[in-house]
């Protein structure tokens, strides 16, 4: 057992901040990460930790990166304490837990949404809000995770702030709260005036650019008549926009920011390293620390013995596998299968049961793991990402436990939109090419669909983002040795269906029927035209979105 004591985790709990930052890309996350790092004295100068700086994320990246680093698409977290000025008492203690960029691997991005309590969603002040901020933005509505609204890059000519607050709320239904206005148009960005609950500036921080924005840009704090001396209008103008705003309503509210009906706002420059602080301290303050959960409903009712219905986070050991991960470095080539502790402490080495198997293991190579940087991790609290070495059977959704059984809700799928069937180059590799398709299905790399017809030779990879298959493809090979080709299926649109649909729903043409890994049958059509054409005729057929519940 571990040497847990209710009151040391509770505290632990209670300081604790977990979120994922999420955005579209070049909307600045890797430089916010960095300018995070920068304040949390992690380093001690920016572009130190990534310099893939205005390239896109391609697969010979991921590659490159994956040797390099070991793991690096697997999403890690950085742990960091920080204080915003004037807390009293222990630091907060934050968990930034990365996220995959490129759109090809949102589903990573979903489970990570799954496992942590916030989420800060950055906005590039010139485009507003992006395809995948709306897609991102929905999956955490639907989660009610909580958000904090950061417009980044406002040293560049932009948008004025009320049309990206109009867009925030026409276009998502979000009401963003001012709490850091902007001193100064897009690309004039002097400073941000603190706003209170009433919608009033209350005080001025003046910033200070410092060489390339590679270390912490000075503030300077002046109270609001101070603040009209030294910038008049431009302070005078801040103001007002803010309390328009108030005015109309949008001012924050803590209970409204927890269930997703308003956002605290932020304006920073995550290059000039400007308003960066302010991001944290809102963090601290307002997002909330890690809570306890409820048991998946369906695992209880099937259960055949005592079964916890909920942990709280004092109670005994429990975590949630969000992300599995083997290393394509030669030198790590293990499987890294990374948890967030939902209760009690976790102790390294000690024996934990897998729910899903029943199977018990020993939890002796706990790592932390941020970038290049792997190191042991001996205890861990609610809120905390542990990676696990060569922890078996574990897949993300999965629960991990001591003491009584607890079983989470697994993790959603999401919709695939692309489909492939995969083979084996050579016959004579099948026995590799079975194992590491089992392998990489569990790791939820794609998901895997298969029928009779087709039969176990030839199963469908469906996924997100085409990019996963080439993934896929790429980790046969240098993982497994087994050269594969994905040929195309003209298919592009899956439904989820029952058994007794499945017979008269195989008879239409464009539609085809398979099993997937989890026992779900999935059917796939053509296309959407041909679904709606299918479920027009036969409106007693059972089919089911997979969009992510
Ligand atoms: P990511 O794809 O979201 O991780 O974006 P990056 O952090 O790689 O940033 C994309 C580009 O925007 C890079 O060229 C950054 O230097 C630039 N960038 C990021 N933040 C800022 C900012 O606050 N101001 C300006 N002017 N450029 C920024």
């Amino acid at each position: 057992m571990s040497n847990a004591n209710p009151d040391t985790t509770a505290a632990e709990a209670h300081r604790r901040r977990t979120f994922a930052v999420i955005a579209h890309p070049d909307a600045g996350k890797s430089t916010l990460t960095e300018a995070l790092a920068l304040h949390a004295h992690i380093i001690s100068e920016a572009g130190a930790t990534h310099g893939k700086a205005g390239r896109k994320a391609t697969v010979s990246d991921w590659m490159e990166m994956e040797k390099d680093r070991g793991i690096s698409i697997a999403s890690s977290a950085l742990q960091f304490e920080y204080a915003p000025e004037g807390h009293e008492g222990e630091p907060f203690m934050i968990n930034l837990v990365d996220t995959p960029g490129h759109a090809d691997f949102s589903e990573d991005t979903y489970r990570v949404l799954m496992a942590v309590d916030a989420a800060v969603m950055l906005i590039d002040a010139a485009k507003g809000l992006e395809p995948q901020t709306l897609q991102l933005f929905r999956v955490c509505k639907a989660r009610g995770l909580p958000i904090i609204t950061v417009i980044n890059k406002w040293d560049r000519v932009g948008r004025t702030p009320l049309e990206l607050v109009d867009e925030i709320v026409k276009e998502i239904e979000l009401q963003p709260t001012p709490l850091f206005w902007p001193v100064g148009e897009a690309g004039d960005f002097r400073g941000l005036a603190r706003i209170n609950n009433d919608g009033e500036a209350e005080e001025y921080i003046h910033f200070t650019r410092t060489a390339g924005g590679s270390t912490i840009a000075p503030e300077d704090f002046y109270t609001p008549e101070e603040a009209i001396e030294r910038e008049g209008d431009v302070w005078e103008n801040a103001t007002e926009e803010a309390e328009l705003l108030a005015a109309d309503g949008a001012v924050h509210d803590q209970e409204l920011f927890l269930n997703c009906t308003t956002s605290p706002l932020i304006f920073a420059s995550a290059m000039l390293n400007f308003g960066v602080h302010q991001i944290l301290d809102t963090l601290c303050q307002l997002a909330p620390s890690p809570a306890g959960r409820d048991a998946d409903p369906k695992a209880l009712e099937a259960a055949t013995s005592a079964m916890d219905d909920h942990r709280d986070t004092t109670d005994d050991f429990s975590g949630i596998v969000f992300k599995v991960q083997a290393g394509m470095d030669k030198n790590h080539r293990d499987t890294l299968a990374f948890m967030r502790v939902v209760s009690g402490e976790f102790d390294r080495g000690m024996q934990v049961t897998h729910s899903q198997s029943g199977r018990s293991f020993s939890t002796k190579y706990a790592l932390t793991v941020f970038g290049r940087t792997r190191s042991t991790v001996e205890t861990a609290f609610p809120g905390d990402i542990v990676g696990l070495v060569n922890a078996g059977a574990l897949a993300p959704g999965d629960t991990i436990f001591e003491g009584r059984k607890i079983q989470y809700p697994p993790m959603p799928k999401f919709a695939p939109e692309h489909f492939r069937i995969l083979r084996a180059k050579s016959l004579g590799k099948y026995k590799q090419f079975r194992k590491a398709l089992e392998q990489l299905d569990s790791e939820g790399v794609v998901q895997i669909l298969k029928n009779d017809l087709r039969g176990d030779a030839n199963p469908v990879m469906a996924a997100v983002g085409p990019m996963q298959f080439e993934v896929m493809q790429a980790r046969m090979e240098v993982e497994y040795n087994v050269e594969t080709v994905a040929d195309p299926i003209p298919y592009s649109v899956a439904r989820r269906t029952t058994a007794e649909t499945a017979p008269e729903l195989a008879k239409q043409r464009g539609v085809e029927i398979f099993t997937r890994t989890d026992g779900e049958l999935i059917a796939l059509f053509s296309d959407k035209w041909r679904l709606s054409f299918i479920e027009k005729e036969h409106p007693d057929f059972v089919l089911e979105s997979l969009v992510a519940e």
